[in-house]
């Protein structure tokens, strides 16, 4: 029998987790504080940052929200993440990506206090993951390494073969799962579009780990028996809905279901994990920043 791994749920276990931490800080005066910045009028990057301030408001971390039009010059959006490193109020910074193409998306991710980095991104984050000694996680990949402990998949030892190469998921991806220790210690092949015979990589894994942004890009024929599949892919295709699409992932459920071991669906997979380990990196930040200890699920 396959296990179809239920994200909700192990979602749930860790925002009620992350509540007791919220409540434990404002107990000692610290009410956890995350400001989104949003600089687009992409209907998807509005939906997921008023998700994110939804997840706020449910466990009682004081949300804030800015709004910028996409055409104000680049500076307007430095000068906000200026003011809000400077709030004491706000222990989390996150500005949703991706900004108009006239602001240097690395310059944005540099000007934030790495202290209230919760997306993970800054050069000095990244750096203190690679060496091992992670501050903030990137919330997807850190999701995914959750979505494995809770389902008692052991990584050590294991062949992980992660699909895609991105900064926030592939590339991190990667890192937490050759890092020493739980969640680490596996093996990890990084694949990408100019990776040759993706199918025979695929085919040696002992777990998959995809996000290409390829619909239904891997299906059971480049999987073998007993394999783990997680799939990070949301992808909207046409369809004959009352919206006039549907989410899909990067993997082909049915034939992937009929190899796998255990695999995640679209949606209901990975994707409430990556909103429930921001409000963990946004409550980590508060307790770093306050010195406050709290004990994270
Ligand atoms: P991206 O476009 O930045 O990167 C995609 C990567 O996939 C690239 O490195 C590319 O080399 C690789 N790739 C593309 N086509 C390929 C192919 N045919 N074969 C092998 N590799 C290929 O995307 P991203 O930001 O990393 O996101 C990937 C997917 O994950 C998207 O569908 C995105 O919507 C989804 N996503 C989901 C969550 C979540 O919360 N579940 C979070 C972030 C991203």
């Amino acid at each position: 029998m396959t296990t179809v791994i239920d994200g909700n749920e192990i979602g749930d276990q860790i925002t009620e987790g992350v509540a007791e931490c919220t409540e434990t800080l404002v107990n000692e005066g610290v009410t956890p504080g995350l400001a989104t910045v949003l600089m687009s009028d992409d209907g998807a990057s509005e939906t997921y940052v008023s998700m994110k301030q939804q997840a706020c408001a449910e466990i009682g971390i004081e949300g804030y929200h800015y709004e910028l039009d996409a055409d104000e010059p680049a500076e307007t959006l430095f000068a906000t993440i200026d003011d809000l490193n400077a709030d004491p109020a706000v222990h989390g910074i996150l500005v949703q990506m991706p900004v108009p193409d006239h602001v240097d998306k690395r310059e944005v991710l540099e000007r934030i206090d790495p202290m209230k980095d919760v997306d993970g991104f800054h050069p000095e984050n990244v750096g203190r993951l690679v060496s091992g000694n992670a501050r903030y996680k990137p919330c997807t990949p850190h999701g995914v390494q959750k979505i494995l402990a809770k389902t008692g998949i052991e990584t050590e030892g294991k062949d992980a073969v992660v699909v895609g190469r991105s900064d926030i998921v592939g590339k991190p991806m990667a890192n937490l799962l050759i890092q020493y220790g739980s969640g680490g210690n596996a093996t990890a092949t990084v694949c990408h579009s100019r990776t040759d015979d993706l199918a025979a990589k695929t085919r040696d894994a002992d777990i998959v780990i995809a996000a290409a942004g390829v619909p239904e890009m891997i299906d059971g024929s480049m999987l073998t028996e007993g394999t783990t599949v997680i799939d990070v892919g949301i992808n909207r295709v046409d369809a004959d809905t009352e919206k006039g699409y549907e989410l899909v992932g990067d993997v082909d459920f049915e034939s992937a279901k009929a190899k796998a071991d255990a695999i995640t669906p679209v949606p209901g997979g990975v994707g409430p994990l990556t909103i429930a380990m921001l409000m963990y990196n946004t409550v980590k930040a508060a307790s770093l920043q306050s010195g406050v200890d709290v004990t994270l699920p």
